[in-house]
């Protein structure tokens, strides 16, 4: 299998540490508000991510935090916590806040049909291990302490910004006036902030330094360490995590275990919304019931996400959401075929399915893979499929299935009534009894079908 790895800016052979082992860390919701589509889209990608390597013979342990404390609204370590913003505004608890949007974000796993990952540790269910990462730090030299909390000191790590090919120099000169002038560096940043003095703050814990809460990075090198171990197999987020967060958690990690913190890096590339930013001010940050409330399947998101190459930026517009939708249901249709398999034809389907795996396995060419099965369909516009195509395209369905999760194989053949109805106007029809038939075309419809003539049978396919 091959995967572009962020690291070395190429496509290289993936090989795990541990046989087939494959830890992986993946980079999850800061719980404080419905996820927004382009979170969906990240998460969406990690799944493609876990079953390929599943197909690939790969046994994965993913996994991904619930991060319900210390990220800040500015992504550095200014503004407000995320957490107590949305608290204040709705008047709960931070506590409450995240119990609520971890639990909405739970719901959206199964709507999207994502693989639950193996374990979704909670950042507050682990303050003693970031406690005692920050410790090891400060043991080594790597953290300094001012006002508001303790700082990593990234003049300390000689390769700091390796990920993002951060150029230090150039950004030490032209940095802007430090919101901390207490910082020795502009990119250094806070392991732990402490609560101001004056407050008390929903989420606070003691700690060798004072009363506080853990700075954003830190949950992510502890909880990676503690679940996965000092080196992982691969590293997943979106791309914005690439120069601040993914750059911190190396150096944090890198720096207190003593040897390198991921051998692949995977980054997924952002959706943008009508070709702006999503944001809430410009009322574009569209989440899952926005897309149900438009009567649309949330699998359509799945499909629009599937059928771009996950390095790909993409763009959403409600019109390439409808033309997924449509995408999605002609591969239903498909599907359809192979309860119907009384035709005659010898297309090879399994050499379709070869190329379908090498596609994915070719880091999750999900566009290239998509479109060898669009070929194959086109084949089957106007005739039934043989009995053996129609079990070839079962298994084909069924592997599409396991690498995509579009639930395309998961159909039953259609009742016997409706059978009938289906014998009944092919008989209307040989008879040229076009009233009957189209009476007939009628109750079929009812039953949830549609039925397609072309000249050498009736196909039908499932309405909804
Ligand atoms: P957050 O809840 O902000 O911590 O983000 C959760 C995940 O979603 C992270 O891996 C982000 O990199 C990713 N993400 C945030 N915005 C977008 C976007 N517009 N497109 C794709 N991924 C995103
Ligand atoms: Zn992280």
């Amino acid at each position: 299998m091959k995967l572009f790895n962020t690291m070395s800016r190429q496509v290289e052979d993936f090989v795990p540490q541990n046989g087939k082992k494959v830890s992986l860390y993946t980079c999850g919701p800061t719980v404080y508000l419905d996820p927004h589509i382009g979170n969906w889209k990240t998460f969406i990608n990690y799944d493609l991510l876990v079953r390929t390597l599943t197909q690939a013979g790969y046994e994965v342990d993913q996994v991904l935090n619930i991060t319900d404390v210390g990220h800040l609204v500015g992504d550095g370590d200014d503004g407000e916590d995320k957490m107590a913003k949305t608290a204040t505004e709705q008047r709960k608890t931070a506590w409450e806040i995240a119990e609520h949007y971890t639990s909405v974000f739970y719901e959206g796993l199964k709507q999207l049909n994502i693989t639950p990952p193996s374990n979704m540790p909670k950042a507050t269910d682990h303050i003693q291990e970031q406690i005692d990462m920050i410790k090891v730090l400060e043991e080594k030299g790597f953290t300094y302490t001012i006002d508001d909390g303790v700082y990593f000191d990234t003049s300390k790590c000689s390769d700091y910004g390796k990920l993002a090919r951060l150029d230090l120099e150039g950004q030490q000169a032209g940095a802007r006036v430090q919101e901390n002038a207490q910082k020795r560096n502009p990119q250094d940043f806070a392991l732990w902030k402490l609560s101001p003095k004056d407050q008390k703050r929903d989420m606070e814990w003691d700690s060798p330094w004072g009363t506080g809460f853990p700075g954003w990075h830190i949950e992510c090198s502890a909880m990676a360490l503690k679940y996965l171990g000092a080196t992982i197999d691969i590293h997943g987020g979106g791309i914005d995590h690439i120069p601040i967060h993914h750059t911190n958690e190396i150096a944090q990690s890198e720096s207190a275990n003593g040897v390198e913190f991921s051998k692949f890096w995977f980054h997924s590339a952002f959706i943008d919304v009508d070709s702006t930013k999503m944001s809430k001010s410009l009322d574009n940050f569209y989440t899952i019931e926005d897309i149900k409330a438009k009567n649309i399947d949330p699998m359509a998101f799945r499909m629009l996400v599937v059928q771009a190459h996950y390095r790909k930026g993409s763009n959403f517009t409600w019109e390439a959401l409808e033309a997924a939708a449509q995408r999605l249901k002609h591969l239903r249709a498909f599907a359809d075929l192979v309860w119907q398999g009384s035709g005659e034809g010898q297309v090879d389907v399994k050499a379709v399915e070869q190329s379908f795996v090498k596609h994915m396995q070719n880091d999750l060419n999900t566009p290239a893979a998509l479109e060898v099965v669009s070929n194959l369909l086109n084949q089957f516009a106007n005739r039934l499929p043989s009995s053996q195509e129609a079990s070839d395209i079962r298994a084909l369905l069924g592997t599409m299935d396991e690498y995509l999760g579009l639930k395309l194989s998961e159909t039953t053949d259609i009742d016997e009534f409706a059978k009938q109805l289906l014998l009944e106007r092919e008989n209307a029809r040989q008879e040229k009894n076009w009233e009957e038939s189209d009476r007939l075309r009628v109750e079929i419809e009812k039953q949830g079908l549609s039925v397609n003539d072309t000249p050498k049978a009736t196909i039908w396919s499932r309405t909804s």
